[in-house]
């Protein structure tokens, strides 16, 4: 199939081919008849699938179809809510890529940054506003947004936007949606909670389902190293030898770990960065553009940090860690390899987590190839109830002397400590 059969108009079809997509992807092929149409859609979709362009798209054709009044200020005709400000931010970008033929304009507005800069674009008038729903409830709150003349609104990502803890707000800003309207409601998995609250929303969806999360995607070769745990770091240094590998998006478990993994690779002069929690909004938009940029060579990111993140034409994912959760391996690797290009996942396995392993195996239903040139290899053996007990209470000694050290350089408490003691 190819997007010119969706009725899809020339000035949309122009930039897709400046994109160089030459075929819809299934969510596309599926989702785009329906929208133009103006079905209600219930999607089940995670990243990776192209599901942006499957809003965005007919979206984009409806409000170009149907102008604004251009001597007025625009109002805000379509709505589209994600979870969180990378999120926002690339479906912002795909408005502006797909649209970039026509007349519509949009904006995207999130919390963690001042807010100056989304109220001017406001003040302006746009016709689609991509949004964070704490930072859109607070605009809403302070008169700068009005939802009365939305017509096409876009829930994404449902499931993940329930586990943050966000259902409150988004039956807020349900309620300040006019009921004439068509919606989308997208979200990787769906179970009865979520059923529930698409009910809530859609009018006689029709149903569309691609790819379900557990399956891992066929383009990606996956390969293994088992080594020591402290052999970790100069394995990876020899994996980064392959001059192949100029753009990395590498997982660590923690914060802490990724930091260690950052100062580790700038020693030997290899271009990185981090991104996790502890890092402003900021900082974590300026190492993801300029790992985009390609400035950066490896960007080190804990799960949560890289959710949703997508890097077009991402080829490496290392796992510098195996983790205890099967199903965060398949979500890890879907960061490369999308949308049909080919990705290469590379796992760094110490004893410890060699079980892992054996889990994830079971969920892909595969083997994962182990690397047999390898210079560092396996030879610890997983450690016994007794010695892992040590490891802990080590652990817990170092962090213990981590604080007394920073406590005694700033002069302070550590506060969680103060509350113990009380
Ligand atoms: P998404 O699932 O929306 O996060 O999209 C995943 C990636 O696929 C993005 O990098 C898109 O630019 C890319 N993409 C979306 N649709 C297509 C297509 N039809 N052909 C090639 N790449 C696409």
């Amino acid at each position: 199939m190819k997007f010119e059969d969706l009725k899809i108009i020339p000035s949309i079809l122009k930039a897709l081919r400046d994109e160089n997509y030459t075929e819809p992807t299934s969510i596309q092929a599926k989702s785009i008849p329906l929208i133009l149409n103006r079905e209600d859609v219930l999607g089940s979709a995670q990243t990776g699938t192209g599901k942006t362009a499957a809003f965005a798209i007919p979206i984009l054709q409806h409000l170009f179809n149907d102008p604004q009044n251009p001597q007025g200020k625009r109002k805000i005709l379509s709505l589209v809510v994600t979870p969180t400000r990378e999120l926002a931010i690339q479906i912002g970008e795909s408005f502006s890529i797909y649209g970039k033929y026509t007349h519509v304009k949009n904006t995207v507005v999130f919390g963690g940054v001042t807010q100056g800069s989304q109220t001017n674009a406001l003040w302006q008038g746009v016709d689609v506003l991509v949004a964070t729903p704490g930072r859109l409830l607070d605009l809403m709150d302070q008169g700068f947004i009005s939802l009365q003349d939305v017509k096409y609104f876009v829930l994404d990502e449902a499931d993940r936007m329930l586990d943050m803890g966000f259902i409150h707000d988004i039956r807020k800003i349900l309620a300040k949606l006019p009921k004439e309207r068509q919606s989308l409601f997208f979200s990787a998995t769906m179970p009865q909670n979520i059923l529930n609250l698409s009910q809530q929303i859609l009018i006689n969806p029709k149903k569309v389902a691609v790819d379900p999360a557990f399956s891992t995607a066929e383009t990606i070769q996956q390969y293994l190293y088992t080594t020591n745990r402290d052999t970790k770091k100069d394995l990876l240094l020899h994996i980064l030898k392959d001059s192949d590998l100029k753009q990395v998006l590498l997982f660590s478990r923690t914060k802490h770990g990724a930091d260690r993994i950052t100062s580790n690779l700038r020693k030997k002069k290899i271009e990185c960065a981090a991104i996790h929690g502890d890092k402003s909004q900021n900082q974590r938009q300026k190492a993801l553009q300029e790992f985009k940029d390609g400035k950066i060579r490896v960007l080190v990111a804990t799960d949560i940090a890289a959710r949703g993140i997508d890097i077009d034409k991402l080829r490496y994912v290392v796992n510098y860690d195996i983790p205890n959760e099967s199903e965060t391996y398949v979500h890890r690797i879907g960061r490369c390899g999308r949308a049909r290009e080919e990705g290469i996942s590379i796992s760094i396995c110490e004893p410890e987590e060699n079980l892992y392993i054996r889990d994830i195996e079971k969920l892909i239903k595969q083997k994962i190839q182990i690397v047999n040139d390898n210079p560092f290899p396996q030879t610890d053996k997983p450690m016994n109830a007794a010695e892992k007990k040590e490891r802990e209470k080590e652990k817990e000694k170092q962090k213990q002397a981590f604080f007394a050290n920073r406590n005694k350089k700033n002069g302070s408490q550590n506060p969680n400590f103060r509350r113990n003691k009380r």
